[in-house]
């Protein structure tokens, strides 16, 4: 004899056994689609003999790092999603560093005139003085091989408004921190005033196919993770982040690219202020 009681039961399990019967074959498609695209992407990277951090011989690994959350919230395309996925997933077998922090590694060897290593190259440049905004993807130990190494951290210390006077280092490193930067401008004029004629090296998130926006306070808000923190992301950057560097002081601005698309390294110079000019 049917329980009667028990049917409501039996027919909420069929439904849902039916649905997710249904649901099973279009995620797993999806997983695999996404896999398909990456390794694709991951064909064309070519491969580079050493490491520019550690110079261990290429044995590198990847993972998908992107969530479902943050490409709907950056509405980024399957190829941008990718795109991302190998900047930051990408990592280096020895060092465990990202394809973005080498590429950034690479742009810092390259503006101070040195040879990779990092550590070393840094090293053979006497009475270097190496400014870190942010912790930089994991180059701190390796920076810390300059003369002079400070290592801030934001927003603790606020990069809009720098505890530093003029020229007081000759490299400004910061890594995806300038998109937390509520008045980014401000952010990238004080790393110029501070380093001086020097160089400003960074990277941050851009969409080349997009124009730069200021989200919205309105919009749903977005979070990087990392750092130990959740940020607030204030700017989403496009092709014309050049202006902003600009509208900053910068007279001198350089593309560095690590396997385009995947990494776009910026670096710019502001002028060498005359002794007594202020900035402020
Ligand atoms: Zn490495």
């Amino acid at each position: 004899m049917t329980d009667v009681f028990a049917l409501p039961d039996a027919a909420w399990r069929y439904v849902r056994n039916r649905v997710a019967r249904a649901v099973r074959p279009v995620r797993g498609r999806a997983r695999a689609r996404r896999r398909v695209a990456m390794t694709q992407q991951l064909t064309r990277v070519p491969a580079r003999e050493r490491c520019p951090v550690c110079d261990a011989p290429g044995d590198w690994s990847w993972r998908p790092v992107v969530g479902a959350l943050l490409a709907f919230q950056w509405r980024l395309t399957s190829r941008q999603r990718a795109i991302v996925d190998v900047q930051q997933g990408h990592s280096c077998g020895s060092c465990g560093l990202n394809l973005r922090a080498r590429g950034l590694a690479r742009a810092i060897l390259d503006v101070a005139g040195a040879r990779a290593p990092l550590a070393s190259g840094l090293a053979s440049k006497p009475g270097l003085r190496v400014l870190e905004i942010n912790p930089a993807g994991g180059l701190t130990p390796y920076l810390a091989a300059a003369s002079l190494h400070v290592c801030t951290s934001y927003p603790a210390v606020d990069m809009q408004q720098l505890p530093f006077p003029d020229a007081s280092f000759d490299m400004v490193v910061h890594s995806d921190t300038l998109e937390h930067v509520p008045d980014a401008v401000q952010g990238m004029r004080e790393c110029l005033r501070v380093a001086g004629g020097g160089q400003v090296v960074f990277t941050t998130p851009v969409l080349p196919e997009r124009r730069s926006k200021r989200r919205g306070r309105r919009a749903l808000r977005s979070y990087h993770g990392g750092d130990g923190g959740r940020s607030v992301v204030f700017h989403e950057f496009g092709a014309d982040i050049w202006r902003l560097l600009v509208a900053a002081g910068a007279v001198d601005v350089r593309l560095h690219l690590e396997d385009f698309p995947y990494v776009v390294t910026i670096s710019c110079r502001g002028h060498l202020r005359p002794e007594g000019e202020t900035t402020a």
